[in-house]
């Protein structure tokens, strides 16, 4: 029996987490599930999963949770407040944690459960753009072990040969991540200036929270995924190629010098990422149903087109120049999407905001934790002030 914590338990991907726990009851045990503010569906989930700790980081959402916690007779510890997110990742009783917070916050708890040396379960692709040399140096120091959720990276980490235990990319030439496309692929571009958030969040394969599902629409989610994969398999963004594939079905592919190309392919569900990363190496159910090739008939491919996604070039030039250039894109970008979110930015401006903000950012080396929270810092109040700058109202 594994303990597990969920960081972000009341997300896409949190939900998904506990979907996958409930078909193994035999196998996992809840310890910690946390989330910002959402107390009703964390009241729920404990009330199934009877965790030894919920977190809200919201306090007064938090009060409200004591409250329905009592009433219900739970013995569930509750603590509120950003700081008891690292103390949710550390919990002694947990041997595995599901890094699925949303954005930069997501960061330090998930630090934390790398120091504790917990298996990692790490949806959270913004704490490898974030500060990945510390993440990968936390994970090799403490005997932690980092195993991808994104389906892409997932999906590679499938394909890379494992002689005697270690990820090695012996004999790799290539990565290939592929991408839908997202909802505005074939969109005409002149249009892509009026699009609502309802629109961009409307995925055609993928059901997921509006930040990650913004940034599939702009392809920042795959720029960001381009570190993300480089960090993981040390790879060089040279040797990291993006391919649109709009029908989801290949997640990624391994290209290896002899010419063999390994896929993993599987209905999009992130169940199935879930179950591998809970049961690796072994297998287990998932509550995915078996792909149909037959139905699914056509596996299409094409070059991502740069024009449509200045994003991805954004992101590419952050990966090349390293240092804090990516903690300041992945911040001016969370910034840029909540501003489109909230109708203050339209969507084209995303890009522009970034851009901006990157061709103000003094890139300097990591050499801790604080150089990266300071460049993340900066380039929020940049790209805040951009945005205001514009004067945009939509
Ligand atoms: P979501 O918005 O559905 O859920 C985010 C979770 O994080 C919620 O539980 C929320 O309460 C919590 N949270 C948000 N802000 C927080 C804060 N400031 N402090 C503490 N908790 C906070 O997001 P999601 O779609 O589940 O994505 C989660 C992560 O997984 C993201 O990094 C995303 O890129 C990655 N991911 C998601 C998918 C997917 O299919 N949804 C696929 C691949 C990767
Ligand atoms: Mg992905």
């Amino acid at each position: 029996m594994k303990g597990v914590s969920i960081l972000g338990s009341t997300g896409s991907v949190g939900c998904s987490t506990l979907d996958v726990i409930a078909r193994n009851p035999d196998a996992f045990r809840v310890v910690a599930l946390t989330a910002r503010s959402n107390h009703r569906r964390l009241l729920q989930q404990c009330m199934v999963f009877e965790p030894d700790l919920a977190v809200l980081t919201d306090n007064g959402a938090a009060d409200v949770l004591r409250e329905g916690l009592q009433q219900a007779g739970l013995k569930t510890r509750l603590l509120a407040g950003a700081g008891a997110l690292v103390e949710a990742a550390g919990l002694a009783q947990a041997d595995f944690v599901m890094a699925a917070i949303v954005g930069a916050a997501g960061l330090l708890p998930t630090l934390a459960a790398a120091q504790a040396g917990k298996r990692v379960l790490l949806a959270n692709k913004e704490s490898l753009v974030l500060a990945g040399h510390l993440l990968i140096e936390a994970v090799a120091n403490n005997g932690a072990t980092l195993i991808p959720i994104d389906s892409e990276h997932n999906a590679i980490f499938q394909c890379l040969p494992d002689p005697g235990g270690r990820r090695s990319k012996l004999g790799v030439r290539k990565l290939w991540l592929t991408a839908s496309g997202g909802p505005f692929l074939n969109t005409p571009v002149g249009e892509l200036e009026t699009v609502t958030p309802e629109q961009a969040c409307a995925h055609p394969n993928w059901d997921m929270g509006d930040k990650i599902s913004v940034d599939s629409a702009t392809m920042m989610n795959k720029g960001l995924e381009l570190i993300e994969a480089g960090h993981l398999f040390a790879m060089s963004p040279d040797d990291i190629e993006i391919l649109i594939h709009p029908q989801s079905i290949v997640h990624s592919l391994v290209e290896y010098r002899d010419g063999s190309v390994l896929a993993q392919l599987g209905n999009p569900d992130m169940r199935t990422p879930i179950a591998h990363a809970l049961a690796w190496p072994e297998r287990m159910e998932s509550g995915v149903k078996s792909l149909d090739l037959v139905a699914i008939a056509k596996l299409e491919f094409q070059a991502p087109d740069t024009d449509r996604f200045p994003c991805l070039a954004l992101a590419r030039a952050a990966a090349e120049r390293g240092g804090t250039a990516p903690a300041a894109l992945n911040a001016a970008n969370e910034i840029a999407v909540e501003a489109f979110l909230d109708r203050r930015l339209p969507f084209m401006e995303i890009a522009a905001v970034i851009a901006n903000t990157m061709e103000c950012h003094g890139v300097e080396a990591v050499e801790s934790l604080e150089t990266v929270i300071n460049a993340d810092r900066w380039a929020r109040e940049k790209a805040g002030q951009t945005v205001k700058e514009m004067g945009i109202t939509v």
